[in-house]
């Protein structure tokens, strides 16, 4: 029986392979397959992935490899809970006179941070690490859990900002050239507002390095990659979500080729309690969730880091100040406010459908 089993896999097998041989140097794209979809959870969050290719092998095996990509760079770079990453190094290493030595990687991300810090007068903070764990904001999930919640004191978050801001972090390369991070008694660093968009570009690097996949849309939490075309050459719709309705969208975003978009919105985590909504993008002028006037920020651009951690800046400055913030960068971008209003950059238009009345 099991002979039997083994033989049909390979006549299955024998079958894709022929069956894929035929005309592919003649018009490659007509024998592309999909979207092979994959549903896993990585970086705290739900990722996603729809790859066209041939065979579903292909698919499978390259989905594995993003899935562990995603889960190395949690492990050994980003996580600030894990002793095993860098990240967990840095901060660990907070009022150290030696400073710590940080990958090429990892100080690239740092500078990037702090000149996004610098042009968004300071709405966005890698360094807001103490205020996010004061809110506990990483044992918040959608909405639901309010059980050991508790608003933080008003001098509690006083000196947990005394230890934030981006111009207290020293980099600096040492004698042999590598660069060394020095962080004051009591700093931390917290990269959960461009760590999934950075993932994005490390995998848009993965499929660059390969043929097989001709076109994918790879998502992590609010984050998107865009990538090569579907076999019949349509546009990739990304769907921005309704926060007033969260299981709809709001509308549709239709794009050709590679593009990265993310959404920051104030539906993602929150607490409910004492009527109102406490949710994760706090600002560090107050230490408290900002209140700019708006429930959701969609960013379109080309890099990854950028499109995730301009959602974020851009939410706490609203649209006027954020329209400026994301222009300057080159990005387009997307606001709905808490009046139900969308108000979008002119570049975004042609790319948006609306499904809102
Ligand atoms: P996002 O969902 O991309 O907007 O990122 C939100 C996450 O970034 C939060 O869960 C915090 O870990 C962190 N964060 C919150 N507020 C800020 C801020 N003002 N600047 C930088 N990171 C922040
Ligand atoms: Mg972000």
């Amino acid at each position: 029986m099991k002979c039997f089993f083994k033989k049909l896999l390979i006549c299955a097998l024998c079958f894709v392979c022929c069956g894929c041989g035929s005309n592919t140097m003649s018009d490659p794209w007509n024998t592309v397959s999909g979207p092979w979809n994959y549903t896993d959870t990585a970086m705290g969050t739900v990722m996603q992935q729809g790859l066209y290719c041939r065979e579903e092998e292909t698919a499978q095996k390259f989905s594995q490899n993003v899935e562990r990509f995603a889960e190395e760079l949690e492990q050994e770079m980003l996580s600030w809970r894990l002793e095993t990453s860098e990240v967990y190094g840095v901060n660990a290493s907070a009022g150290s006179m030696e400073g710590y030595p940080l990958s090429e990687e990892l100080a690239e991300l740092l500078r990037e941070c702090i000149a996004l810090s610098e042009a968004s007068e300071g709405a966005f903070d890698v360094t807001l690490g103490p205020v996010v764990r004061l809110w506990n904001i990483d044992s918040w999930a959608l909405g639901t859990q309010t059980e050991g919640f508790r608003v933080p004191a008003v001098e509690e978050l006083e000196q947990a900002l005394n230890r934030c801001g981006s111009e207290l972090v020293r980099l600096e390369a040492g004698e042999d050239g590598q660069e060394k991070v020095y962080l004051q008694p009591g700093m931390q660093l917290d990269f959960g507002a461009v760590g999934k968009g950075f993932a994005l570009t490390g995998i848009q690097a993965l499929l660059e390095e390969q043929t097989a996949m001709t076109g994918a849309v790879i998502s992590v939490g609010g984050s998107v990659l865009t990538y090569g075309r579907k076999p019949d050459g349509t546009s990739w719709k990304v769907g921005v979500v309704n926060p007033f309705a969260p299981s709809s969208f709001a509308g549709v975003l239709s794009l050709q080729g590679q593009w990265f978009v993310s959404t920051s919105g104030d539906y993602e985590r929150y607490v409910e309690a004492d009527g109102r909504r406490y949710h994760h993008i706090l600002d560090p002028a107050t230490g408290y969730p900002a209140d700019s006037g708006v429930c959701s920020v969609t960013i379109l651009s080309e890099d990854g880091m950028l499109s995730d951690g301009l959602s974020t800046a851009c939410f706490i400055l609203g649209p006027e100040k954020g329209m400026a913030l994301a222009g300057a960068y080159g990005a387009e971008a997307l606001f709905i406010r808490t009046d139900g209003d969308v108000i979008m950059s002119d570049g975004m238009k042609q790319y948006w459908t609306s499904n809102m009345q």
